[in-house]
């Protein structure tokens, strides 16, 4: 079985889990592999260049979006750029592991025009609003101010849950975990 080619896309509204839910697939020993993408936002907490992300300035951002080293970018926050390097989903398809993104809702829809077929998109679903709020806040790394920021696109991200091919609720996480990982396995036993 040959899984080069394959596409996992996670999206959802920031704080519905994503990353608790990516981190679980991560560890159960399929052959996935995280694409790491650049942003121009300042490290957060523990996270690490090269791990979490590549932590690049403004300036250098916009130097790799003019040299067109970007399969997608986007101003995901005022003043963050976000964006998949063509370089991070060439070195995890030369190894033959299928890639694992991590992008908010525009991005993953993006991804999904450019890969079709070799793609599976996957939302992720906040039980609720208010539900998000409160695990953004529990979550205790962003401002009262950033955390409003991403709840007020969280009610505009909603609404393209219908254009994904899978939707994981998370409200139980041992239940989204597991639904995740059901979801994965199918995708990946179905690859030729
Ligand atoms: P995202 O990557 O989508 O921004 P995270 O994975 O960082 O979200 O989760 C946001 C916060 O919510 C974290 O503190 C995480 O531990 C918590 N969390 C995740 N899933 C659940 C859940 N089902 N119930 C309660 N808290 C959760
Ligand atoms: P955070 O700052 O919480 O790490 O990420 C904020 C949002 O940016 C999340 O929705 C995350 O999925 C998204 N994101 C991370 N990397 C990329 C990327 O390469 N492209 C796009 N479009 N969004 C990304």
């Amino acid at each position: 079985m040959s899984t080069t080619g394959s596409i996992l896309i996670f999206s959802a509204p920031s704080g519905s889990g994503k990353s608790t839910i990516i981190n679980h697939l991560l560890e159960l020993g399929l052959p996935l592999e995280f694409s790491i993408s650049a942003t121009s936002r300042k490290p957060r907490g523990e996270e690490q260049d090269g791990k979490e992300y590549y932590f690049l300035t403004t300036e250098e951002f916009r130097k790799r979006i003019d040299e067109d080293k970007f399969v997608e970018y986007e101003e995901v926050y005022s003043g963050c750029y976000y964006g998949t390097l063509w370089s991070e989903v060439e070195r995890i398809k030369n190894k033959g592991n299928v890639i694992v993104f991590d992008v908010d809702v525009v991005g993953g829809l993006n991804l999904k025009k450019i890969f079709k077929d070799d793609a599976l998109t996957i939302f992720i679903q906040p039980p609720s609003i208010e539900e998000l709020r409160r695990r953004l806040i529990g979550r205790g790394t962003d401002s009262m101010e950033k955390i409003e920021q991403r709840v007020a696109k969280a009610a505009i991200e909603l609404e393209k849950s219908k254009d994904f091919d899978r939707i994981v609720v998370n409200d139980d996480l041992q239940k989204a975990l597991k639904d995740a990982e059901e979801v994965v396995r199918g995708f990946i036993s179905t690859e030729k």
